[in-house]
């Protein structure tokens, strides 16, 4: 009985402990997640997996306590079972022998039959006794089980409840997991097609600079007859005659009489079709046309054409627009446009910096915001030493204008000059009066009262302004600027020569990427000819280091080509930069006299 008994136990107990080791790897695994989840950027998960964890802690121990009482018992249970069945056996044997004795003594009292009886008596009723030791086991074995199971039952329930309960995070994040799939899936077939297109039908084509490039064999111009799918309902083929001349697609109307539908093409975009490798999309800024060629040859020849004669136009724009005539001039005016509209989709710009009217059409070159009308208005009133104020639509602006703008933008301006602005209800609404805004601008731009200031010595925003400098970061030039800080001083260390200002460190540093950082300097530090120990100006560096983009700002920003270097570097330099083609007196001209008129000239095709 005992061997049936005992393996049965330990299986039992066995298994109970097997139980809680797995929970506790189950534990460990799940803190390991949320660590995991914590490194990759998910505290919602990797929080709700620590929790789970921890919870899952509190519950283990009392399930531990309950293994090992539980196992105690059983082994309990065992010794007891041993220890009666030792004792009946033994009891058995002595009776059995005092009977035999008895037996053997009085023979003739005791019959065979009688202890045959007697011994099956005695059997039985160790039996029952044996029966209702077990009877008690299995109780006390059925109780436990039981327990254990509604506990483990609960303890999933728990688990079950806590998980839909605490962590709404989990779902919402696999809601948007799901949703980045679908959405990357939909782009993957899209894209798919696309790219076989191009590699099956057209080998030699590669994108550059997000362009098309056409086969340069098939040249910039071309006419001939298209198919263009109408515009109305019924979707038909119209037999057109187009043309492709000096970057325009002229597309002919049926009437004669009728002008012909003239597209710039530095603002479409040229698409192969992915369906017909007979036809391709002309994508303007406000219509998408369908064409349709006599053939495959005919099709690739005119996505060539088109593409070519925009390439040709964007160099002729990137060359500066020296070459005069109606293509380029239109391309530059094109290219401001398309600039300014991209400020205007910067964040914040859809609100005037200081009142939050809708739709500011005014923009402040030297601090790169836009504001309303009515805000410009004190922005004038304060002088362009603090903002210089020049209107969106009406004022032809060149792109070194825009150049501030595309890089700073409403928000990030306010985050610093508005940060110790104790509410937004202290600002001025677009219904104020002009009395309330005028405050609030002197306020924020004079005495720069609402910028957050920290204890900061002359030497460690000396620092900062060289860090600033060095590493392009505008915001933390504007935070410099408005906590008053000298930009025009000498930094701690140099490059080339002594005293080199932020601005000197600028132009050496200036690529197409950094111009707006010097073009900030330029336009607010208050000494834009700060020289050097041997006498150099930005402008001398500029020239030196045949910078003619750094050139320009600089002579905008009214700095002087006049000075004299120590080494006799005067103002030479510049002007073999600018005007090789003119005699020196012609450039003392137009430096001198002609300054203003000729620099709007000068800087209406800018490079970035
Ligand atoms: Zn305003």
């Amino acid at each position: 009985c005992t061997q049936v008994l005992h393996p049965l136990l330990r299986l039992c107990t066995d298994s109970l402990s097997d139980h809680v080791s797995h929970l506790e790897q189950y534990i460990n695994s799940m803190e390991k997640l949320s660590v995991n989840c914590h490194s990759n950027g998910e505290t919602e998960v990797g929080s709700a997996f620590f929790r789970l964890a921890d919870f899952s802690k509190e519950l283990l121990s009392p399930m531990k306590n309950q293994v090992s009482r539980l196992s105690d018992e059983a082994l309990n249970v065992c010794v007891c079972v041993c220890v009666c069945m030792c004792v009946c056996s033994k009891q058995v044997e002595k009776e059995k022998r005092e009977l035999a004795r008895q037996y053997g003594m009085v023979r003739s009292e005791v019959s065979g039959g009688e202890i045959a009886e007697e011994l099956e008596k005695e059997r039985r009723s160790f039996q029952l006794s044996m029966c209702e030791y077990l009877i008690k086991v299995n109780e006390i074995k059925t109780k436990r089980g039981v327990d254990l199971l509604q506990n483990l039952i609960k303890h999933y329930h728990s688990h079950n409840k806590y998980e839909l309960t605490h962590t709404p995070g989990a779902s919402g994040c696999q809601l948007r997991q799901e949703e980045e799939k679908r959405q990357l899936c939909v782009l993957r077939d899209q894209l798919r097609p696309v790219v076989h297109t191009d590699q099956d039908s057209l080998p030699k084509q590669v994108y550059s600079m997000h362009q098309l490039l056409g086969d340069k064999q098939y040249g910039t111009e071309r006419s001939g007859f298209l198919y263009k799918k109408s515009d109305g309902l019924r979707k038909m083929w119209q037999k057109r005659k187009c043309s492709v001349h000096n970057c325009y697609l002229t597309i002919a109307h049926a009437t004669p009489n009728k002008p012909p539908t003239r597209l710039n093409l530095l603002t479409c975009q040229v698409k192969p079709s992915v369906e017909d490798k007979k036809c391709f999309d002309l994508i303007s800024h406000n219509r998408t046309y369908h064409f349709l060629a006599e053939d495959e040859a005919e099709c690739v020849a005119w996505i060539s054409v088109l593409s070519n004669s925009k390439q040709e136009a964007l160099s002729v724009a990137l060359d500066g627009g020296r070459k005069g005539g109606g293509g380029p001039e239109s391309s530059v005016e094109d290219l401001t446009r398309a600039i300014t509209d991209d400020i205007r989709r910067m964040p914040g710009n859809n609100n005037c910096c200081d009142c939050g009217a809708p739709d500011p059409g005014w923009l402040s070159t030297n601090l790169g915001i836009l504001t309303c009308i009515e805000c410009s208005g004190i922005h004038r009133e304060m002088g362009v030493h603090v903002s210089r104020i020049q209107s969106l639509s009406l004022d032809s602006l060149g792109t070194s204008d825009l150049l501030l703008a595309r890089n700073v933008g409403n928000s990030g301006f306010n985050e610093i000059l508005e940060a110790n602005l104790l509410s937004p209800s202290l600002k001025p609404s677009q219904h104020s009066h002009m009395a309330e805004r005028k405050d609030f601008i002197l306020s924020k731009y004079q005495d720069v009262h609402f910028v957050r200031r920290g204890h900061n010595s002359a030497s460690a925003l000396r620092l900062g302004l060289q860090e600033a400098t060095k590493s392009c970061d505008i915001y933390s030039l504007i935070q410099l600027y408005a906590q008053k800080t000298e930009l025009s001083q000498p930094l701690h260390a140099h490059i080339q020569e002594k005293g080199e200002t932020a601005l000197h460190l600028a132009v050496l540093l200036a690529d197409r990427t950094s111009l707006h950082i010097l073009d900030f300097l330029a336009q607010n530090c208050s000494n834009v000819d700060a020289q050097t120990s041997a006498g150099n100006t930005a402008l001398h560096y500029s020239c030196l280091h045949n910078k003619s983009d750094c050139v320009k700002l600089l002579l905008r920003a009214r700095a002087n080509p006049h000075i004299s270097n120590t080494h006799t570097h005067t103002h030479t330099p510049i002007i073999n930069i600018l005007y090789p083609t003119l005699s020196a007196a012609e450039i003392f001209f137009h430096l001198s006299s002609k300054r203003e008129k000729h620099c709007k000239n000068m800087f209406s095709w800018f490079s970035w």
